[in-house]
């Protein structure tokens, strides 16, 4: 007998799931684990929940609601993801409605305050609307241009408006707003075809003596042959646009309908894919080296024993092309292959590369495609088994694979594979191992310089360990050059945020006819600026940090929550003209360039110049292509970017990178310096050169970066992190308790690091005050927990949950945000 109830888990940061009845007259409708339903939840207010279990009774204790409405005829979401989603909802301490909202692109989980509007391109002969409320709504949208389902419901106010809305946005008719600057609808083409199963001669029988009509049906004919011809290799391309069609044969819109319904042709639609493989030849498998061969080899015979593999091969050995065999191979046995990467920047150079080899089986993945694509691509996996390449960044671990075969983490250590904010805190590389596990799946990380934990692994035999320690073609790695800031100072040779002897090197490349990549890890004009005279300093209203100046904007800006304030002309303390700029960001940077090394052409790359969808591909482009000499930009010049003329690295404070007051610093600087000096020299056998500006020139760092020396670095670093307990020893949870009071909140993190020493005894550190102690209004205390790396998730979690009910009692409690991040980076 079918269940009378739906568990559903919804979008919002709860750590309930929720029992709903299913009224009698749905009772019908196949309902079913994965499929989204719409709920009443709170006064007034609907959301898109998902089913997560049919429970043959209800819970007491609450009045159970009837669901609205059942949106699908079959599950949206896989019972592998379900089960991923409650994984990451334990292991980072967060509630499953948090990944779930991180999971499901907004225009799966239409809510009360979802934004809709008309879709421009949707195609009305052929679909018209199916009845008046749907008529109603669609006006009401298109007047309002955009508007919330909230707002519609309550100016329709008839019974189903929620459910109407949705069903238009399933269909295509209205779509989910986007707040993003560039926007894209899919667009939905509407093309025209020969009835199924009718022959030519019979069709023109139908058609009689109707002259336009076979007017039109000539004109259907000639196209398809013409693009049977013309067409690469699959039938695909067989379809005729009806505006195509209409233009050609030079008749109205009103013939083909009359045929329509003559049943001499029919009509369809095709979703016109931006990334659509454009039908180039596909090229061959590039030829591995010896190494390379051997490398993919020891691949194959580890994973018959491990499911993760670490490649450990330097910078320019040929990492990629070994992953291009890998994914061929995966893909020829019917599997899907997800295949992460730490940054958007890194997707453009990479598409291409792939789609060479792999054309239409590469999708794209990541946070800056509108909503609306990444609802196509959702629909794409989800409707298929077929061997698919998934390139994406983190959020592309939450989507619907069917059979994965292997998951690529490519630059491993990459920080920015955890989300900080919001929840779920989690990291995509170690999620991106769970979930390669629950589909029986490999993982491959790969990088030039391992996180520490990841190293540690393998050298642990966890992992299987396989090195690559040859650049191709043998190239040699890059030399380095440090530059003693302090003496190029007292011998003064410093031009403002450059050494002499850099900008040498720079002119030298430059007039080669070689390229120069310039790092430098602050955006905006000045990290800072200073009253001369008083030393007033402009900072945030907002948060304790000083301002940045971004001189092409005329503006102040906070980095951490984005407040504008303007530049005042005179100091608003000493009312004097002496406002001074304090450090160099990358605006700064580019534009001292501009004066040392006239007629030098230049490109930015850091978060300003790349706001917009393209602008990162754009830039990379241009660079590869030799539009410039001089690429300036911020950490997102350093990661796994391929350009073949770079032959100067320069980084312009190395300190800022090793010094970061964190467990992270040697890591953290040791990984960045190798790789951004892994940009030089990857092209045609001339040694890069990497140019180190530091005023601590025996950093021992720096020792490592110059010999390349990942081993010695690494052996130095796992014994402080033995010696001082860090990871990869023990396992880090921050406690981050936040309030708008700063007594209060002071108050509140030492009661609650006192009752969990209580629990946890030494395990406890803290609470500490960071470096910026307030941000948006709200200060911030941390608490640090060391905890045993084999301890049990789940007891932690009942502390901590524990904790914290106490603690609810105080009423200032009530009023601060409290959040776990585990695993920090
Ligand atoms: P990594 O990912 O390890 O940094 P890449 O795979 O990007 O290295 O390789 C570095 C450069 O060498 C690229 O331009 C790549 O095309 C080239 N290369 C590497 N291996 C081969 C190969 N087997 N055949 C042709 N070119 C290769
Ligand atoms: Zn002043
Ligand atoms: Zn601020």
């Amino acid at each position: 007998m079918a269940s009378e109830f739906v568990e559903v888990v919804l979008p919002l940061p709860l750590q309930a799931t929720f029992t709903y009845r299913i009224p009698p007259e749905m009772r019908t409708l196949p309902i079913g684990v994965g499929f989204r339903v719409i709920v009443p939840f709170g006064r007034k207010k609907f959301y898109t929940g998902i089913v997560v279990g049919l429970p043959m009774s209800a819970p007491s204790g609450y009045e159970i609601k009837d669901v609205a409405m059942v949106i699908d005829d079959s599950p949206i979401v896989r019972n592998p993801q379900l089960k991923l989603w409650e994984w990451v909802a334990d292991y980072y301490l967060c509630s499953s409605g948090d990944v779930y909202r991180a999971a499901v692109p907004s225009g799966l989980k239409i809510e009360s305050e979802t934004f809709v509007e008309v879709n421009p391109d949707f195609d009305f002969s052929a679909f018209p609307l199916k009845n008046d409320l749907e008529n109603e709504i669609y006006q009401l949208v298109e007047h309002l241009e955009q508007t919330s389902i909230s707002e519609i419901v309550k100016k329709l106010d008839r019974r189903g408006t929620a459910a109407s809305v949705n069903r238009l946005v399933a269909r295509g008719v209205l779509i989910v707003a986007e707040k993003l600057v560039e926007r894209y609808v899919t667009k939905k083409q509407t093309c025209v075809r020969l009835a199924p199963g009718l022959a030519e001669g019979e069709a023109f029988a139908r058609v009689g003596s109707a002259r336009k009509q076979e007017t039109l049906l000539l004109a259907l004919l000639d196209l398809s042959r013409q693009v049977a011809q013309g067409g690469t290799q699959e039938s695909a391309a067989a379809d005729i646009p009806k505006d195509r069609l209409l233009e050609r044969a030079g008749v109205s819109a009103a013939i083909l309908s009359s045929m329509v319904k003559k049943g001499i042709v029919e009509q369809y639609t095709i979703e016109i894919n931006r990334f659509r493989y454009d039908g180039r030849p596909l090229k061959k498998l590039p030829v591995l080296s010896e190494p390379q061969q051997e490398a993919l080899e020891k691949l194959h015979l580890l994973w018959k024993e491990k499911d993760v593999n670490l490649l450990h091969g330097i910078t320019s050995s040929g990492k990629t092309e070994i992953y291009i065999h890998l994914v061929n191979h995966l893909l020829r046995r019917g599997d899907q292959v997800l295949y992460l990467v730490p940054e958007i920047a890194l997707t453009a150079q990479l598409t291409r590369r792939l789609q060479e080899v792999f054309g239409e089986k590469v999708v794209v993945y990541h946070s800056k495609f509108s909503d609306n694509e990444r609802v196509d691509i959702w629909k794409k996996l989800l409707a298929s088994h077929e061997p698919l390449l998934v390139l994406g960044a983190r959020s592309s671990v939450f989507l619907p694979f069917a059979r994965l075969g292997l998951v690529i983490v490519d630059e491993e250590h990459e920080s920015s594979y955890k989300q900080f904010d919001p929840a779920p805190r989690y990291n995509a590389r170690d999620v991106a191992m769970v979930l390669a596990r629950f589909h029986g799946a490999k993982t491959l990380l790969g990088s030039a310089t391992p996180s520490v934990e990841t190293y540690y692994k393998a050298r642990q035999g966890k992992f299987g360990l396989v090195t690559l320690d040859k650049r191709y073609g043998d190239v040699a790695l890059p030399e380095m050059e440090v530059v003693d800031m302090r003496r190029a100072r007292e011998a003064k040779e410093l031009e403002g945020a450059f050494a002499r002897a850099t900008v040498r090197r720079a002119k030298e490349a430059v007039s080669g006819g070689k390229q120069v990549i310039f790092f430098q890890n602050r955006r905006g004009y000045a990290p800072m600026v200073r009253c001369r005279q008083c030393a007033w300093v402009p900072r945030c209203e907002h948060c304790d940090v000083s301002l940045t100046y971004h001189r092409a904007l005329r503006q102040l800006q906070c980095h951490y929550c984005g407040a504008v304030y303007p530049i005042p002309q005179v100091c608003p303390q000493c009312k004097e003209p002496a406002i001074e700029e304090i450090g160099y960001g990358t605006e700064r940077v580019e534009d001292e360039l501009a004066a040392l090394l006239p007629g030098v052409t230049m490109l930015r790359m850091d978060l300003d110049s790349t706001r917009n969808k393209h602008s990162h591909e754009q830039i990379i482009e241009a660079f590869s292509e030799g539009k410039a000499n001089v690429l300036v930009g911020t950490q997102m010049v350093t990661k796994g970017l391929d350009f073949k003329d770079v032959e100067v690295v320069g980084v312009l404070n190395a300190d800022a990178v090793i010094n970061y007051p964190d467990f992270r610093s040697g890591e953290r600087g040791f990984n960045m310096l190798e790789q951004v000096s892994g940009r030089a020299g990857r092209g045609d056998g001339s040694r890069g050169r990497v140019v180190v500006q530091t005023y601590e020139p025996s950093h021992p760092i720096l020792g490592y970066v110059a010999s390349h020396d990942y081993e010695g670095f690494y052996n130095d670093e796992v014994e402080q992190r033995r010696k001082h307990f860090y990871p990869p020893f023990v396992r880090l949870i921050y406690v981050y308790i936040k309030h708008r009071d700063r007594a209060v909140v002071a108050r509140l993190a030492d009661s609650y690091a006192g009752r969990l020493r209580q629990l946890l005894g030494g395990r406890v550190f803290g609470p500490d005050e960071p470096a910026v102690a307030r941000v948006q209004n709200l200060y911030i205390r941390r608490i640090m927990l060391k905890i045993e790396v084999n301890a049990s998730i789940s007891k932690i979690k009942e502390l901590l949950r524990q904790t914290y009910l106490d603690l609810h009692s105080d009423p200032a409690m009530r009023q601060a945000t409290l959040y776990y991040d585990v695993d920090p980076q």
